[in-house]
């Protein structure tokens, strides 16, 4: 069987053939310019249960994912804050890494920065400019998009559409309302590089162009992403990135569904906005892991703490069987029904995984697998037992729910919890109790 993924650019399920058994996939990564939220941990656990299952049927992956630390929301903060906006990515980046690393999510094989890269950047764009697909006009530069015949066929639709559809702005320095910018000029008191167009920093799309084919060569087997970015930044990325080498840019594109929260968009006006770090204070992180990875990748999802709730359940079924197997291998019996459960559960599990990774049909198998277990692990022989805990444990870690925290994570979390506290009690004015604690804790 071979695995067959959804590819957004043909809107069919194809079959998956890499360029050779080790897959190169690049995923969005985060414009760190404030804490990591649920959206994100929806879209990095998706891709990090994608990039498991390969490893599971033994490819190898190298993955990189871009930080966008120079970009308009990061300006926008750092003016707020007055501070580098550098400074600021930094910040965030590390502390999302954190967050993701308590999720159970592998980290990238690279992580490239904007700012590393601004001179690829550079020369990226002069090169678009001598093929005659960019042009400069009043110290920035724009993509041309009429000259690029392709544009629009990953989001399906045609420029035409595009300028009555109104989604892009006018602005006089540009030839055309659909053109994007690869080079903005520097505004008063911002940071910029200098450039042959003057003092500017790069556009958005073009850094995905530069620092994902720098690294992986085109074509790249996957490029991922949440579905918001497939128009304009993915169009965007193909248009550039095709211009420039005159071939295919990504083989296959995957998009993961919206998160919205009890029927919302997340966003901060309306409140709703749950970030990751609140809700590792709520839950084991395995739960919130267990309940990101049941969702099919592609599916929008509405998050509501019930779902925690019932993740919990499934979760505390998982750990119970994973006791039983250890327990029953102590004394094995003299074999059960667990045998044939082994082969079937293997056999669905990956048969949903290989159909577009289909991880609520997955999770169907190896409950399966976990009911079976709890029920007849006792009178189990020692190699069907073996068999179970190999299948329990591979499954398991595909999903990537068997993490036991370390202890420095506790430690890490009584720690948040004792400064919690010692906030609580400066806002109650009890400063006495509050700077013991402060003094406490600095020993
Ligand atoms: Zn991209
Ligand atoms: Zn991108």
């Amino acid at each position: 069987m071979t695995i067959k993924v959804y590819n957004t650019l043909s809107r069919k399920k194809e079959e998956f053939i890499p360029r050779d058994n080790k897959v190169r996939i690049y995923v969005c990564g985060l414009t760190p310019y404030d804490y990591a939220h649920l959206g994100h941990a929806k879209t990095y656990v998706a891709f990090d249960v994608i990039i498991r299952y390969l490893e599971y049927r033994g490819y190898e992956v190298f993955h990189v994912q871009n930080v966008t630390d120079v970009e308009d929301k990061l300006i926008k903060r750092s003016k707020e804050l007055q501070k580098n906006p550098l400074e600021i990515a930094d910040f965030f980046f590390k502390d999302a890494l954190k967050d993701f690393d308590r999720l159970n999510i592998k980290r990238a094989s690279i992580y490239p920065k904007v700012s590393d890269h601004i001179e690829d950047i550079i020369n990226f764009i002069s090169r678009l400019i001598e093929k005659g697909y960019a042009y400069e006009s009043n110290g920035n530069v724009y993509f041309e998009v009429k000259k690029f015949k392709d544009y629009g066929k990953l989001s399906h639709q045609s420029i035409k559409d595009i300028i009555s559809g109104a989604r892009v702005s006018i602005d006089e320095n540009k030839r055309d309302p659909v053109d994007f910018a690869l080079w903005k000029k520097a505004k008063e008191g911002e940071i910029f590089w200098d450039s042959p167009w003057g003092k500017g920093r790069p556009g958005w799309h073009i850094e995905c162009s530069v620092m994902s084919t720098k690294y992986l060569g085109v074509p790249l087997d996957i490029h991922g992403g949440a579905i918001e970015l497939a128009f304009p930044h993915h169009e965007n990325e193909i248009a550039q990135s095709e211009a420039y080498y005159d071939k295919k840019f990504v083989r296959y594109w995957l998009h993961t569904g919206v998160l919205t929260v009890n029927g919302e968009k997340m966003s901060k006006s309306l409140g709703n906005f749950i970030t990751v770090k609140d809700l590792l204070k709520k839950y084991n992180p395995m739960v919130i892991r267990l309940y990101l990875a049941s969702i099919y990748y592609r599916s929008r999802a509405d998050f509501s703490e019930e779902n925690l709730e019932s993740a919990k359940n499934s979760l505390e079924r998982i750990y119970n069987a994973k006791r039983k197997l250890d327990e029953a291998l102590k004394n094995p019996g003299d074999g059960s029904s667990l045998g044939d459960t082994v082969k079937r559960v293997k056999e669905n599990f990956e048969a949903a995984m290989d159909d577009d990774f289909n991880t609520p049909k997955a999770l169907a198998a190896y409950y399966d697998l976990v009911k079976e277990i709890n029920r007849s692990a006792d009178s189990a022989s020692e190699s069907q037992l073996l068999e179970a805990k190999k299948l329990f444990e591979d499954i398991g870690n595909v999903f990537g729910i068997l993490m036991e925290e370390k202890k420095g994570d506790l430690e890490e979390k009584l720690i948040q919890l004792i400064v919690d506290i010692r906030d609580e009690l400066r806002k109650r004015k009890d400063f006495e109790m509050s700077d013991k604690i402060r003094a406490k804790l600095r020993e």
